[in-house]
């Protein structure tokens, strides 16, 4: 859908993602896998921080807020109650000419610059064949009508083998929140407002291409539903959008490039009064990087009335019982990850000519936090620099490297976006210092290996 100049912005990316081992294509040795991807040593690693530091700052962190992990498979019933299985849709179109298939609101927003999202299947039919939109592919104007198609994957449950036994995978983790929403409020001893937090896959059946991992049909959500009185739900909502903004930060997001964006009233999803998304400046355009959305007490209620289980909560102090309202942010894992390979990516030209491509991870989440190095593979070198390396991998993740010239092994570094590398020289067998260098000022300091973990501890404060 975007022109391909966009999308080759990407290009260096991708192939720095899969040439260092952070993302394969899904089922690569079979030709791939339409819009799956594996996350292969260091992707995975990166995205443990990622969920880590999540799990940190919005449970461990804070005194309001408990996690969980819901299953991937709910009661069938749960998506007629949510609305997932009438109204989770995308309307797709199709090129008579070339076959090409468009998602209407993205067909629409590209050829019209008109904000497609939300817009009734009659009016996007009507827009395109007025307008006269031609297919971006092959030029033609020639459309079939939009359709709606159900993004969820079903699969059938083998317990009675009987057809119609139905099941969905969650295409949202929200939903696993509410449905023990009781059990929570039963055994935990949490007073609104309160949160649940969780992370966990959801699948959606998506058809149009994706930007390498900004649309999967398999991902990793963090979600939160937090539990609030009605009456309380704009000044939290802004409390709310402050406080993803300050999650960018600590992942080490450019300020600069995420932004605001609301959604239009006639736009909002069914469950939804009001959504704001954190939109992040990719390569191939602004596009939504989280959400946050006032659901109401819409699931609360539906899943009461779907389920015939009072979900109602009693306020400990004034007996009072009442169905809570939900703020929900919402954070995608894969588009974490890609917008932090866009943000960290740079080639830069050393002053000896030569070029280096490096990743500027925050420390906090980069996947490798050290490399150490003996200058030379000479034998009390390579010894003391394995010492050091024992003694810092079991509290970071460490590499240790002794082949190639030092600068190669630099360089190797740097494109894997590792903060710090040690060298052990003959120095060091003298007078028990080692040199400290950073990945992105290059400066190296002298400093005495005996104390590396405090200089370390500091600097890549978790
Ligand atoms: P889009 O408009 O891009 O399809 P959405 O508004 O449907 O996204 P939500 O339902 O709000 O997305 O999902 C919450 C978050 O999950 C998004 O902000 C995004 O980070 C992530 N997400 C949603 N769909 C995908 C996908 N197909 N691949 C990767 N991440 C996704």
């Amino acid at each position: 859908m975007k022109p391909s100049s966009l999308q080759d912005s990407l290009k260096p990316i991708v192939a720095l993602a899969k040439r260092r081992g952070f993302i394969y294509p899904g089922s690569d040795i079979y030709g791939g896998f339409a819009n799956t991807y594996s996350f292969g040593p260091y992707g995975a690693a990166l995205k443990k921080n990622i969920k880590d530091l999540w799990w940190k700052m919005f449970v461990q962190e804070r005194r309001d807020m408990v996690g969980m992990d819901g299953p991937i498979l709910l009661h069938p019933r749960a998506w007629l109650a949510s609305g997932h299985l009438e109204g989770f849709n995308d309307a797709l179109i199709d090129c008579r000419a070339c076959k090409a298939r468009f998602r209407c609101d993205h067909l629409i927003e590209e050829t019209l610059s008109i904000g497609a999202d939300g817009m009734a299947l009659s009016e996007m039919n009507e827009l395109i064949r007025e307008r006269k939109v031609k297919c971006p592919k092959c030029g033609a104007a020639d459309f079939t009508e939009a359709r709606n198609f159900n993004l969820m994957f079903s699969t059938h449950m083998s317990k009675t083998g009987h057809e119609g036994d139905v099941a969905y995978l969650r295409p949202e983790t929200a939903q696993a929140i509410f449905l023990d929403f009781k059990n929570i409020i039963d055994t935990m001893r949490v007073k609104v407002p309160f949160g649940v937090a969780q992370i966990g896959k959801a699948f959606r059946n998506e058809i149009t291409p994706g930007n390498f991992i900004f649309r999967v049909v398999e991902f990793e959500q963090m979600e939160i539903e937090y539990f609030i009185r009605e009456a309380d739900w704009e000044t939290l909502f802004e409390d709310w959008l402050a406080t993803m903004h300050r999650w960018c930060e600590r992942i080490g997001l450019s300020k600069g490039r995420v932004h605001e964006k609301e959604h239009p009233k006639e736009q909002l999803s069914h469950y939804s009064k009001r959504t704001v998304d954190l939109v992040y400046d990719f390569p191939f355009g602004r596009s939504e990087l989280y959400g946050l959305a006032y659901r109401t007490d819409f699931d609360l209620k539906r899943h009461a009335e779907f389920s015939g289980c009072n979900l109602e909560y009693t306020d400990p102090e004034t007996r009072e019982k009442y169905i809570p309202h939900v703020l929900e942010p919402t954070f995608g894992v894969e588009r974490t990850i890609l917008a932090l390979l866009c943000d960290a990516y740079d080639e830069e030209q050393l002053e000896n000519g030569e070029m280096r491509t490096v990743l500027h991870f925050a420390p906090r989440i980069a996947p490798v936090k050290a490399a150490v190095f003996p200058l030379m593979k000479k034998e009390m070198l390579v010894e003391r620099a394995r010492e050091i390396f024992a003694s810092l991998k079991g509290l970071w993740n460490c590499e240790y490297d002794e082949s190639g010239a030092i600068g190669k092994r630099y360089r190797r570094q740097d494109e894997l976006g590792t903060p710090y590398c040690i060298t052990v020289d003959f120095d060091t067998l003298e007078n028990g210092t080692v040199t400290l260098r950073d990945r992105d000022s290059m400066q190296q300091e002298r400093v005495p290996a005996n104390q590396l973990i405090e200089i370390l501890n500091t600097k890549i404060l978790f």
